[in-house]
């Protein structure tokens, strides 16, 4: 077992709830220089607010004066929407809040069907129009078990996903840690690639986490090929990346597998992926499994 030991205090928000807790933003206000591109004020602009975890995974409190306004826009907004596609069906589900009220599923703009979390309920209203075909409602009445189903859902790169996880870690590091890392900014900006890259899905059955969760993890071994580590809980999900040491090892790291969220190991399924180029990915389908206890005469499904 690999030895990694929590390094920052997990920064944690609430999925639903919009929390009055104040702004926290990282960085030197009076310095401002570019903690990805390494550009300063005047060679670049800071005029926007830089999200640390992505404002449409619902962060409303966490800023980093230290990143330009490019590398925001160019760079990082591409790879949050990667990862905002891939948790699409976390967010629908749990309610989760983004940019402007809650997110509605569409998969084909122009059908009319639809999944939308209502307001102020956690009602999880599904529209179907099957003449789309993508959607679909399996019911197991002796397991008392509904399936979604989406056929085609939206497509998503698993190497702007690791780039979205490294962004989300990277103000939080000291001078010291990021000098150690100096090859990451570059990869981050797209000027070369790394793979394979390694990154755990883990899934958490039941109704997803009503927080979400940012952690970083060191390893013990300062020798160590993968020294960081950075978690990340969302829904039914949570994300690990590994950091890697250079540009070039052959090596995979040992999946670490202790889990703060998980005390006792329940009936998770442990998906350890590895990344070997920039391909999107288009998953034919996405099912989500939900218990029921019973059916109320209301619960209607249309067709
Ligand atoms: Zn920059």
């Amino acid at each position: 077992m690999e030895d990694y030991e929590l390094i920052l205090e997990p920064f944690i928000y609430s999925i639903t709830q919009f929390e009055n807790k104040g702004k926290t933003t990282l960085g030197d206000k009076s310095n401002r220089e570019c903690i990805y591109c390494g550009k300063v004020k005047g060679e670049v602009t800071f005029k926007k607010e830089a999200h640390v975890i992505p404002a449409s995974l619902g962060n409303r409190t966490l800023f980093n004066y230290n990143e330009c306004d490019n590398c925001n826009e160019h760079y990082f907004g591409v790879h949050e929407n990667e990862l905002a596609n891939y948790l699409m069906l976390d967010r629908v589900f749990t309610g989760s809040r983004k940019r402007n009220g809650l997110p509605t599923y569409k998969p084909n703009p122009k059908g009319d069907t639809s999944i939308r979390h209502m307001t102020d309920s956690n009602t999880v209203a599904i529209k179907i129009d099957d003449i789309d075909g993508r959607f679909e409602i399996i019911q197991n009445e002796s397991l008392n078990q509904l399936t979604y189903r989406i056929n085609e859902p939206l497509p998503y790169r698993l190497a702007d996903i690791c780039k979205a996880l490294t962004h989300m870690v990277w103000p939080f590091l000291s001078l010291k840690q990021r000098n150690e890392l100096k090859h990451i900014p570059d990869w981050l900006l797209g000027k070369y690639d790394i793979f394979p890259l390694y990154l755990d899905k883990l899934f958490v059955p039941g109704n997803g986490y009503s927080n979400v969760m940012l952690e970083c993890w060191e390893h013990t071994d300062p020798k160590a090929l993968y020294p960081l580590l950075v978690r990340f809980t969302f829904g039914t999900k949570i994300l690990s990346f590994y950091i890697p040491k250079s540009r070039n090892i052959s090596i995979p790291p040992k999946r670490y597998t202790d889990y703060i969220q998980i005390p006792d190991k329940v009936n998770v399924t442990f998906d350890p992926l590895i990344i070997k180029d920039n391909q999107r990915s288009y998953p034919k389908d996405l099912s989500f499994t939900f218990k029921y206890s019973s059916i109320s005469e209301k619960t209607t499904i249309k067709e």
